[in-house]
């Protein structure tokens, strides 16, 4: 076996307790001295960073959120003198202003060093040529996946997301192993591979995909289309410092993440308290060692859980499931909440349905909420199915999740592919806030 350069340092859970202890310790400490917004946040919540004694301690600190985020701008929680900052990147904020983060060396450095670890874990070494297919500017993506494939020595190939022409050609000539994108972005190369006839020229062997949830179906379709490429799933945000925060290893039973650099609570999204070990909650975070940006308790309104015990790749850190969804993609129709990803299971769980589909959701004459949900059939049913797959589909949504829908079946392909993310869910229902 290859020395792996990006593992972990620590030998047992004692000894990550251990350094997770010091890196609170001095997270806390670091915030409080350097930036005026945390100070004001931890005085009112009645912590000094001297009452941070046991990793217990965690939950006397109070939340931060993306409001603070805002708030702060444009250099928001900045906890360093700004000669120390060596640059900027910004998320895009769906409302309001953008959230813009700020790292010092050191921040860029570690990220790359876990980032790697990343690329590692999937078994991208020296030998590999990634073709690079995220957006690059002030988005953390394409920069992140850049600087971890050259700290790996792998050969990177920086195209970005869409000119599709530019793509299949790299994936001829240059002959990538693997390509790094988002779901959307990876059905519609494989479609593309496929439609141009040139999977028997290409030799892809990995797809590294990010920033979107893929159905259990979409990836089975994107590895049959590019002759069983293997899929990692790789999670992140730009609040902690970008995508690579962990990812799905080579047995690929969720993902490991990087608790040498960040603590992971999983907490009731209503209550902010903890749930019991392994069920879903919101992913709230604590950076150990950040600088520029730090994050105390930072709720990210991603939804996963833990899963206990070890894995079976032998690997000790420990993993989270694939995210689920957010806790604002939750979908409220007729009192029941309802997240995308439970319609995306139950859409997999169909033979002859295809992976894509969107959500419609409406109001009749009487004002009730109608959910319709337009799914393609897959490549090899045909129409005279759609009666009795749409029947299914309908069965299964009310027996799952207590709801009546409405379906329609429609042919393979005919739904729109996307280079970055997919939009599945279009609500023409009157929101609250319009009112007044
Ligand atoms: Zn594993």
């Amino acid at each position: 076996m290859t020395k792996q350069r990006f593992a972990p340092t620590f030998s047992t859970q004692d000894d990550l307790a251990a350094r997770q202890l010091d890196g609170l310790k001095w997270t806390v400490a670091h915030a409080y001295r350097g930036s005026a917004e945390y100070r004001v946040k931890l005085d009112a919540a009645g912590v000094t960073p001297d009452d941070i004694q046991t990793l217990d301690d965690l939950n006397k600190l109070p939340f931060t959120t993306a409001d603070d985020l805002r708030q702060g701008y444009p250099f928001p929680l900045c906890s360093v003198p700004f000669e120390k900052v060596i640059r900027i990147h910004s998320s895009s904020g769906t409302t309001g202003k953008r959230k813009n983060l700020c790292y010092t060396q050191k921040d860029v450095d570690d990220w790359a060093h876990f980032f790697a670890r990343a690329y590692e874990m999937a078994g991208v070494t020296e030998a590999d040529r990634v073709q690079i297919a995220v957006g690059y500017g002030v988005w953390t993506a394409g920069v992140g996946f850049q600087a971890a494939c050259e700290k790996v020595g792998a050969m990177a190939l920086p195209v970005g997301p869409g000119n599709v022409d530019m793509q299949c050609q790299f994936l001829v000539d240059l002959q990538p192993t693997v390509l790094c994108c988002t779901a959307s972005m990876g059905l519609l190369m494989a479609e593309e591979v496929n439609k141009r006839g040139i999977r028997d020229q290409i030799r892809l062997k990995k797809i590294i995909y990010g920033s979107e949830r893929a159905s259990v179906s979409m990836r089975k379709k994107i590895s049959e289309l590019l002759g069983n490429a293997e899929l990692f799933d790789i999670p992140g945000l730009t609040e902690l410092y970008g995508p690579g925060t962990g990812i799905e290893c080579t047995d690929h039973d969720c993902i490991h993440y990087w608790a040498d650099y960040y603590i992971l609570e999983i907490l009731d999204p209503q209550t902010l308290e903890p749930v019991p070990a392994g069920e879903w909650g919101e992913m709230v975070v604590t950076t150990l060692c950040k600088e520029a940006v730090p994050l105390i308790r930072y709720r990210t309104r991603d939804i996963t859980r833990i899963i206990p015990g070890p894995c079976t790749c032998g690997s000790i850190l420990p993993r989270h499931s694939r995210i689920k969804g957010r806790t604002d993609d939750m979908i409220k129709f007729r009192a029941v909440n309802i997240y995308p990803s439970s319609l995306d299971a139950t859409i997999s769980g169909i033979d002859g349905l295809g992976s894509e589909y969107q959500i419609h959701i409406s109001r009749d004459k009487t004002e009730r909420g109608i959910m319709r949900i337009v799914v393609e059939r897959s490549e090899t049913s045909d129409e005279s199915q759609a009666e009795d797959l749409a029947r299914e589909l309908i069965r299964q949504v009310k027996k799952q999740l207590l709801v009546s829908i409405q379906v329609d079946v429609v042919p393979y392909g005919t739904l729109p592919r996307s280079v970055r993310k997919s939009q599945r869910v279009f609500d023409t229902r009157i929101q609250d806030e319009i009112v007044g």
